[in-house]
């Protein structure tokens, strides 16, 4: 089970694509309406790079389990494991 989760937060994205833009390892590609979306999660390190970039507070790198665990929207990585 992966250890650690994407979650986004469509409700508080703009799609500005900085997230995209600023991935080191390219695991986010562009969605609907200029949103992130996982392309390569295995590639995933949990860096945090993403969360901290983000001026909108819409993607977070979350422990498995952690306090938005059930989302809708958390996207499973293998980073960690
Ligand atoms: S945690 Fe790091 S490697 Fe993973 S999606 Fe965010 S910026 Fe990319
Ligand atoms: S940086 Fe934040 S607001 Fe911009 S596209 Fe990524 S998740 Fe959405």
């Amino acid at each position: 089970m992966p250890l650690r989760v994407l979650w986004i937060n469509s409700d508080w994205c703009k799609g500005c694509g900085i997230c995209i833009a600023f991935c080191p390892r390219k695991v986010l590609g562009t969605g609907p309406e200029g949103k992130p979306e996982v392309i390569r999660p295995e590639a995933c390190t949990a860096c945090g790079l993403c969360e901290l970039r983000c001026p909108d507070y819409a993607i977070e790198v979350l422990e498995q389990g952690g306090k938005n665990n059930g989302q809708e929207n958390r996207l499973e990585i293998n980073a960690g494991q």
